[in-house]
């Protein structure tokens, strides 16, 4: 049965292809249409955006994105055997779809992109925290993205979104959640990808704040909170020794208590700790 879009379903164009799924590169793919189109929406509307997708595949969420409408999608895929089903689709959407073959670690896309940007990508699970942290630590805030719309592990998905006083509370919910609104949006098991993978899976909504929640600076930020992670059973004074040698006041004259653990201090608090290390 052809499809909306002209092309055939997303089994026949693997099957013509020949792309047998390769662990090493994380490839789970989706191969419901209406799911992956499902996927696009969350990411909010697409007409005035241009799109950069890692890791389009077989193109069932290329699809999705371009039948909702992107006025532009930009695909980085590493597996050189998606590229002719790739074409097929630019094909179909004639000045639409630009496919780029490489690492995504690797490649700088800035180039191929007019913003307003949105990222959205049923992320290779390999690569896909590293991507993450790298699109939420820019030099600069704003970033180059307006939203990302990213399908994670249910338990990654779980960690960006998470609460202080959780397990799941990390360097992750603090990274997302200082100058970003992060939200899970969707919820798939593992059934709905082929092959599929051993764990469920979730698509985060993070939307990017014009400016942080509260002040500090990022890269002392991420020092202090990558230190309270790294030993998160251990309290703030001991964890954090390495940054100041009166950290104990420090951590008092920021509000906090020393014998708290990372785990228990909220965004605001580590931003309030952040400045507090920035002065003199
Ligand atoms: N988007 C497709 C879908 O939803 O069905 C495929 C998703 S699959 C989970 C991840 C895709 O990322 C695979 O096509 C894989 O080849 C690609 N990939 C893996 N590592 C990559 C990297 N470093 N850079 C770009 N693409 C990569």
């Amino acid at each position: 049965m052809p499809m909306i879009d002209g092309l055939p379903p997303l089994r026949e164009v693997i099957a013509a292809h020949g792309l047998s799924a390769r662990k090493a590169l994380g490839q789970n793919f989706l191969l419901d249409l209406n799911l992956t189109a499902r996927i696009a929406r969350a990411a909010g509307d697409l007409s005035g955006a241009d799109v950069l997708e890692v890791g389009p595949g077989p193109g069932g969420l290329t699809r999705g994105l371009l039948a909702e409408g992107a006025r532009r999608v930009l695909a980085v895929e590493k597996d050189p055997r998606c590229l002719p089903a790739l074409a097929e689709i630019a094909a179909a959407y004639p000045g639409r779809l630009e496919v780029i073959e490489g690492d995504a670690l690797r490649i700088d896309p800035l180039a191929h992109l007019t913003p307003p940007i949105k990222i959205v990508a049923n992320l290779p699970y390999n690569v896909g925290t590293e991507l993450l942290v790298r699109w939420l630590t820019p030099d600069a805030w704003p970033p180059f993205w307006q939203s990302l719309t990213l399908m994670f592990q249910k338990e990654v998905a779980e960690r960006i979104v998470a609460a202080p006083g959780s397990k799941a509370y990390g360097r992750l919910a603090v990274l997302a959640q200082w100058r970003a609104e992060a939200k899970i949006v969707l919820t798939l098991p593992p059934e709905a990808f082929t092959p599929p993978p051993k764990v469920s899976s979730a698509v985060v909504h993070i939307a990017a704040l014009p400016e942080p929640r509260f002040p500090a600076d990022a890269v002392l930020l991420s020092r202090i909170v990558a230190a309270g992670f790294n030993q998160r059973r251990k309290m703030l004074r001991s964890s954090l020794r390495g940054l100041a040698p009166d950290i104990e006041a420090r951590i008092e004259a920021a509000g906090l208590k020393p014998t708290s653990r990372a785990e228990e201090i909220s965004v605001e608090g580590f931003c309030a700790l952040a400045r507090e290390l920035a002065r003199p």
